[in-house]
């Protein structure tokens, strides 16, 4: 993969909009809001999986009654949440996406920057998040479940290879620490928590140049150990097992970006 240019420097002041108190849960929704509920309505009524066509736009029109612009712009709003795609050109048309922290943490990163949140609060937010995870993960009741899902990782094969590609490294990273959030059987956690780490893999793939997989056995080797922790239903070890583990990913991330952790979060 093309590795992207590096980020330039923010120079947002790190104070930030204040947060709102949360007037907006009353807003009235817009005509597109309205279409884009409806459509997602209808996806959850069909019980639509990823890959599955949804209507032709003719179709959505006579549907949801109401303008090509407002249709279209509905259709927008879940397309940069990757919950659809839309297939350009002939015989295209939307079909279903994914449901995905990463697009989750994008937005999120949003009003992080806004607000002027720094990534020292973004860092204590993962380590927390991570570390419940884990703990949830090791305390599932299925034991069954924890084996079978840890398996892979609990021989160190499946993270043995040295990736010299950055995005390739984050993406087996996220692999490991997705697997864990799927053992706590919340999926509400599982969202929201695993979006701050999806933030910080973000940044390192968007800045590219960081040597993090220069330690990549090392982070393995937590890896095996937090799966043993896992499949022993032992929450206290897992919790603290992936508290260390990310507070040694953190000091890395710290040494390699530097100055560019300065200010608030930034909006990649
Ligand atoms: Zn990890």
């Amino acid at each position: 993969m093309t590795r992207k240019k590096r980020a330039a420097v923010t120079t947002t002041p790190a104070k930030g909009i204040p947060i709102a108190a949360g007037g907006s849960v009353l807003r009235p929704l817009k005509a597109a809001e309205v279409v884009a509920r409806d459509v997602v309505r209808d996806i959850t009524a069909k019980g639509l999986q990823p890959g599955d066509c949804l209507p032709s736009e003719a179709q959505m029109l006579q549907t949801y009654g109401v303008s090509r612009e407002s249709l279209r712009e509905g259709l927008r709003l879940l397309e940069v949440q990757g919950m659809i795609s839309i297939r350009r050109g002939p015989g295209g048309g939307p079909i279903v996406g994914t449901v995905d922290s990463a697009n989750l943490g994008r937005m999120e990163a949003l009003f992080y920057h806004l607000a002027g949140a720094t990534y020292d609060e973004l860092f204590e937010a993962w380590l927390f998040a991570e570390s419940t995870l884990a703990r949830l993960a090791a305390t599932n009741p299925d034991a069954a479940l924890r084996e079978q899902v840890m398996e892979p990782y609990l021989s160190g094969d499946v993270e043995d290879a040295e990736h010299e590609d950055l995005e390739v490294y984050l993406s087996g990273h996220e692999g490991f620490h997705g697997a864990v959030s799927g053992l706590t059987g919340n999926r509400v956690f599982q969202l929201t928590f695993r979006a701050y780490g999806q933030v910080v893999a973000h940044h390192l793939s968007t800045v590219g140049d960081v040597h993090v997989r220069k330690l990549h056995r090392k982070l393995a080797d937590d890896h095996l150990k937090l799966a043993q922790a896992i499949v022993d239903g032992n929450g206290d070890l897992a919790s603290t097992l992936m508290h260390d583990h990310l507070s040694e990913v953190i000091a890395i991330t710290r040494r390699e970006l530097g100055s560019l952790l300065e200010g608030p979060v930034g909006w990649l």
